[in-house]
């Protein structure tokens, strides 16, 4: 029913199959649909259930599973066998497989499709009788309609019940969301109320059928016994009667008035007579009653086989029935011979006996439903005949079915087949009897005359079934109203709860069976306990907004914080950096300055020791001029590097010897190395170019310092100096000079920051070598100046080379070194500063 509906509906599937998919599915529905039919036609031709149609079980599903061409092929295929018995069985079992199909595919139950059409089939039956061959049936139409309908149901219901099978126990489209377990229990309840109600009626009918069928041959045999009976002593009683005649006209004579006195008077004691004659031995009629009228002749007898028999017999004899001239009647005539007193036959007694009065005796059973009674003689000629059995009087039946079926019956009971006038076929039960003088008696009935109930039963029936549909519909409902009412409820309230998360509990507006009640009552305590940790995550949540909320400002705080902070270091940076400059600037004026005086204590200090001195005196002011030298230097060195801190040193762009400028620097600083007893070796290779562009004082100065350290720190070994061309292009090249040493070494450690300003290796070292730290620090800013780098190889113990690179112009010219003597020329001195006038004076 309404789960038909949502099937049909999501029927056709929106994902495509391919179509050799669609193909092999229709080429299995339809080899079903074949099979299907073929069994539903075995089915249908099995005797004891024919009328229930019952292969209709096995069609009927496929129709309401596939669809009406499916169907109408498996429906037509098994109605098959009724082609030959009756051919509107097979338009009508056709045209249910199509309808129950269409119908199923509107989402209608088959149900309600096989109600209509056989209600219509049961109203065609009663309307036009013919059309289902039972035209004979008279009274009987009436039930056997109601008998038809309620048969035709019986497969619906059961090929219904098949179908909810199959479909229960097929897979649930996923979108198809319908109420199902409503629809199908309802369906379940109507099927279940209906089908034993069914069922039993159609068993009850089988065995009533088969039961009543018994009964109607026994009372058939009774009527035909009889019948037998009451004809055979009819007869018998007439034959007695002309015997009696004859033996009473033998005793009277050839007196004609005597005898006709005679036939007279036995012919108001028989009435069944017709006439009543007395003929001579030559057959000539002498006496006859009724008298013939006058001048109409009397036909003799004495060629008639009656006569002839009873004479040459001196026996009774019967004649052939035949049709009366006067009274259109069947008439037998009954012969006895006259016997005269030596026992020869002295002529005949006849009487002709009015069959017709059979019909009186034969009324009494008429009622037997439906029955045809036929009375044949010897030669299977008509004698008496039912109106309904079609044949005439006389009619030959030989070759009747009736006659040819009865010769085959053992206890005179037998079934055949009988063709109506109107060419309808019905199946008919008879039994024959003989009766003495060769006759046959027939009575039959029409089979289904026996099998059908009266109509009241069936209307029992059907009001039994509206009274089971009625308790399944209130029992569907109950039951939905139980259980599936508050299931759907439960499915809606939770589908809502997981819609809208709404967190009040759920109370269902029916009153449940315990378990759902339970069920509600789990869920709502699941649905709790959901909203509690949905509580709590929500509060949590809003808690760590809060938090970034917070951190945020925090955030913002410590932004403008450090801002604030970065600005005021810039500040206390840029106040630094003028402190420095000022430092600096400080330093470069100080020993400017104090390098004025310095060079006085110098000069004056040599010139003091080019006097008359004691060795003592000499020797102290030695140590001043030392001192004097030593503090210069430092001097010097501090502005040097104020100059470089101040950004105010420039280089010089000058040429000159690469070889001579190497050599005159080394110079003084050989004889400290001999005084040491180190050798000093300087090599300049080959391929450095003589002269280059570039800040020889500088140079000088980087060099200086660097062979003073090495110097400084070795006792014993050699130095080496060495100059090479790292890169030689137009215009530009590139040197490279190390000094290598075999002093104390530098641990790794330390290598990177002794050229930092005022950094040393070792603060042992200072006390016991002096210095400032300074020199390291100058030399590789100027090194940076002279587009070059710095960098050194040393371990402990073993020696240091320092490298350097610089960058200097290449220059065609020689450098010109003007040297003017001077000495023993007149000179004018000009200084601010007396101490310097003195020294050079
Ligand atoms: P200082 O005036 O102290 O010589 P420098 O900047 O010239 O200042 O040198 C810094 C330090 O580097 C020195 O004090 C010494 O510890 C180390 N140093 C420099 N040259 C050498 C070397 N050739 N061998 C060993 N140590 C050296």
């Amino acid at each position: 029913m309404e789960w038909k509906v949502h099937r049909a509906r999501g029927g056709p599937v929106p994902r495509i199959a391919p179509t050799h998919m669609k193909r092999r599915q229709l080429l299995q529905q339809l080899a079903l649909a074949l099979a299907a039919g073929a069994a539903g036609a075995a089915l249908n031709v099995f005797p004891p259930t024919m009328r229930l149609l019952p292969g209709r079980v096995l069609t009927l599903p496929l129709a309401i599973l596939y669809g009406p061409a499916f169907g109408g092929i498996a429906a037509l295929l098994g109605a098959l066998p009724f082609a030959r018995v009756s051919p509107v069985f097979l338009i009508i079992l056709g045209a249910e497989g199509l309808a129950v199909g269409a119908f199923a595919r509107r989402g209608r139950s088959s149900l309600t499709v096989g109600a209509i059409v056989w209600t219509l089939v049961a109203g065609a039956m009663a309307y036009e009788p013919d059309w289902f061959g039972v035209g004979s049936m008279g009274s009987m139409i009436g039930p056997l309609a109601l008998q038809r309908l309620l048969n035709g149901m019986v497969a619906v219901v059961m090929a219904e019940l098949v179908a909810v099978v199959a479909t229960a126990s097929q897979r649930r489209a996923p979108e198809d969301d319908a109420p199902r377990l409503r629809a199908y229990a309802f369906h379940v309840f109507i099927l279940v109320a209906i089908l034993p109600v069914l069922l039993l009626s159609a068993v009850n009918g089988e065995l009533f059928a088969s039961r009543q069928q018994t009964d109607g041959a026994a009372r058939l045999h009774e009527a035909v016994t009889a019948m037998g009976d009451h004809i055979d002593g009819y007869i018998n009683t007439h034959v007695r009667a002309v015997q009696a005649l004859a033996m009473a006209a033998a005793h009277v004579g050839a007196d004609p008035a005597r005898r006709q006195q005679l036939i007279g008077r036995n012919r108001t004691i028989y009435d069944g007579f017709v006439t009543t004659f007395i003929a001579d031995r030559d057959g000539i009629v002498q006496q006859i009653v009724p008298p013939q009228p006058a001048g109409r002749p009397i036909n003799p007898v004495r060629d008639r086989q009656y006569f002839i028999e009873a004479v040459r017999t001196g026996n009774p004899a019967i004649s052939d029935v035949i049709i009366g001239r006067l009274s259109h009647q069947p008439i037998v005539t009954i012969a006895v011979p006259i016997l005269d007193a030596n026992g020869e036959p002295d002529g005949v007694v006849g009487g002709s006996l009015n069959l017709s009065k059979f019909r009186k005796f034969l009324e009494e059973y008429r009622t037997l439903p439906g029955a045809t009674i036929t009375i044949a003689d010897q030669h299977n000629r008509v004698i008496y005949a039912s109106a309904s059995s079609g044949f005439a009087a006389l009619q030959n039946l030989a070759q009747e079915p009736i006659v040819l079926a009865s010769a085959a019956a053992d206890d005179g009971l037998f079934r055949y087949t009988r063709q109506g006038t109107d060419g309808a076929r019905t199946a008919q039960l008879a039994s024959v009897g003989a009766i003495g003088v060769g006759w046959k008696v027939f009575v039959e009935q029409p089979l289904v005359n026996m099998r059908v109930q009266t109509t009241s039963y069936y209307a029992l029936t059907l009001m039994l079934m509206l009274l089971a549909l009625a308790g399944a519909v209130l029992g569907a409902r109950g039951f939905s109203g139980a259980v599936t009412r508050p299931l759907e409820e439960l499915v809606s309230i939770v589908r809502r709860v997981s819609a809208n998360g709404t967190p009040a509990l759920a109370a269902l507006d029916l009153d449940p069976p315990a378990e759902i009640a339970d069920l509600l009552e789990d869920f709502n305590t699941m649905q709790t306990r959901l909203a509690n940790s949905y509580h709590q995550l929500e509060q949590s949540l809003s808690q760590r907004e809060r938090l970034n909320h917070d951190l945020t400002a925090l955030t913002q705080d410590l932004d403008r914080k450090v801002r604030e902070r970065t600005t005021e270091l810039a500040d206390a940076t840029h106040i630094a950096e003028d402190a420095n400059r000022a430092k600096s600037e400080f330093l470069a004026n100080m020993s400017h300055e104090i390098r004025t005086p310095m060079n006085g204590i110098i000069g004056m200090t040599e010139l003091a020791l080019d006097t008359q001195l004691t060795g003592e005196q000499r020797e102290y002011l030695s140590m001043v001029k030392a001192s004097a030298d030593a503090l210069l230097a430092i001097l010097n060195d501090i502005l040097d590097f104020s100059k470089i801190e101040m950004h105010k040193l420039e280089l010089e762009q000058l040429p000159f010897s690469v070889r001579d400028h190497v050599a005159e620097l080394l110079k003084p600083l050989a004889l400290r190395a001999e005084q040491k007893g180190i050798e000093l070796i300087c090599h300049v290779l080959p391929d450095v170019p003589s002269v280059a562009v570039g800040d020889p004082g500088r140079l000088r100065q980087v060099l200086v310092n660097l062979v003073g350290n090495a110097i400084k720190f070795t006792e014993r070994g050699q130095i080496l100096v060495q100059v090479e061309t790292e890169a030689l292009q137009s215009g530009e090249m590139r040197l490279h000079y190390f000094v290598s040493d075999s002093g104390i070494g530098i641990p790794a450690d330390k290598q990177e920051q002794i050229f930092q300003p005022f950094k040393q290796a070792d603060g042992s070292t200072t006390r016991r070598f002096g210095g400032t730290g300074l020199g390291l620090a100058i030399s590789s800013t100027l090194v940076q100046l002279m587009g070059g780098r710095i960098w050194l190889e040393s371990s402990p113990h073993e020696g240091s080379t320092f490298h350097f690179t610089t960058t200097l112009g290449v220059s065609d010219a020689r450098p010109e070194t003007i040297e003017v003597d001077l000495t023993s020329l007149p000179a004018l001195i000009v200084d601010d500063n007396p101490v310097n006038r003195r020294v050079l004076h």
